[in-house]
């Protein structure tokens, strides 16, 4: 019966510090009285607190933590500039424009610690402020674990992208076994130009962006360009997924699996990468498997042929070797494995190996091993 009651006191303190926020955050004469947050998507983050002592309140300080994956949490503090006075209403703004901004969405927790000239202490409880983009009335649609967030065209608009979303999970699914392990957010914009208008930094050629850490994909698609939005959906879609699956403190995936998984989840390879792929192995001018383990040359067709040819390094691997060995090797990659290593370990061949056996299939001659520490080298170039 004790246990009881003490059950039920338990049930009430938690409702009433539910009902009323502040209750707790009281010490001494020291009280927060309120707080507040206001966003300017894309540029400010501002949270506002009114705190009142019997003496001067002397130190105020905002902290934070930045909802995304990590392998370690980040608290940020913002002290707070102001003259001491018994009751102070203070402000602080968080300026994307110094520190790179924050996807659409992105959660935000935090808390007050406020002090006064007697000694007395308050920290708020936390909460939690969401970097929402209020320029548009944002409508939306979830299935499984994808939402879809948009404002220009209609249902029938945001239904063929959602289906689109879908096909690409269950192709990785099936062909990979790689899968979302956490939900996923995706924000349409109504054109490139609105999505540029998102960013802080944006780059002229953006069209879409994943925010892998967040779980979050922006991009510009007009309701006229529904084919080319799918495909670039499918692509940030797969960098999610296969980030999720595979974020380790350790390495970043090679290039070529990260971007050909990508290209490979879009659906077949386009006519104009199949062009640039044929034309590269005519004239001697693939690069290798190791090259394309580094970021991709900035150059525009280096840039083509290498996406083409990670495509058809995961089609040659799908193809050959089957869909679990696909899934092993993201889950070595996973544990931190080198390239090579992880390689072997699942195919039982290095990168030069998979190169050899790449460049077969498509009847090209195989190169003599490349050495390591010349990963930009172009293989076959100069046997033209
Ligand atoms: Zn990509």
């Amino acid at each position: 019966m004790v246990k009881k009651v003490v059950l039920w006191g338990l049930v009430i303190w938690l409702l009433l510090s539910a009902i009323s926020p502040f209750s707790a955050q009281a010490q001494g004469g020291l009280a927060v009285l309120d707080t507040s947050t206001h966003t300017e998507f894309p540029a400010e983050l501002s949270f506002g607190i009114t705190a009142r002592s019997n003496v001067n309140i002397t130190d105020i300080r905002l902290h934070y933590t930045v909802d995304r994956l990590s392998f370690a949490r980040v608290t940020s503090e913002a002290n707070i500039e102001f003259e001491p006075a018994a009751t102070i209403e203070a402000d602080w703004t968080w300026d994307m424009r110094r520190t790179g901004g924050l996807p659409p969405g992105a959660g935000v927790s935090y808390w007050w610690t406020v002090e006064d000239a007697q000694g007395n202490r308050v920290e708020t409880d936390p909460a939690r402020v969401q970097f929402d983009d209020t320029r548009y009335s944002w409508e939306s649609l979830t299935e499984g674990k994808v939402t879809l967030y948009w404002y220009k065209g209609d249902n029938s608009f945001a239904r063929e992208l959602m289906v689109a979303a879908q096909e690409t999970l269950n192709r990785l699914a099936a062909d990979t076994g790689a899968a979302l392990e956490k939900p996923v957010d995706i924000y349409i914009y109504a054109d490139a130009r609105a999505l540029q208008g998102s960013l802080i930094f944006p780059q002229e050629w953006t069209g879409g962006i994943a925010f892998t850490r967040f779980g979050r994909i922006a991009i510009g698609i007009a309701p006229e360009q529904l084919d080319w939005g799918k495909r670039a959906m499918s692509h940030e879609l797969a960098h999610l997924v296969v980030h999720q699956m595979t974020f380790n403190p350790y390495t970043e995936l090679p290039t070529w699996l990260n971007e050909g998984l990508a290209m490979y989840a879009e659906g077949s390879l386009e006519p104009g990468y199949v062009a640039i792929l044929q034309m590269a192995a005519a004239e001697g001018g693939l690069i290798s498997v190791r090259s394309l383990s580094s970021p991709f040359s900035a150059h525009p067709e280096q840039s083509s042929l290498s996406y083409a040819q990670s495509y058809s390094v995961i089609d040659f691997l799908v193809d050959g070797y089957g869909q679990s060995r696909m899934f092993d090797l993201l889950l070595t990659f996973r544990d931190g494995s080198g390239y090579d290593a992880a390689l072997e370990e699942v195919y039982g061949f290095d990168m030069d190996g998979l190169n050899a056996s790449w460049r077969e299939s498509l009847n090209q001659p195989v190169p003599p091993k490349e050495k390591a520490g010349m990963p930009l080298e172009l293989v076959g170039a100069s046997s033209s």
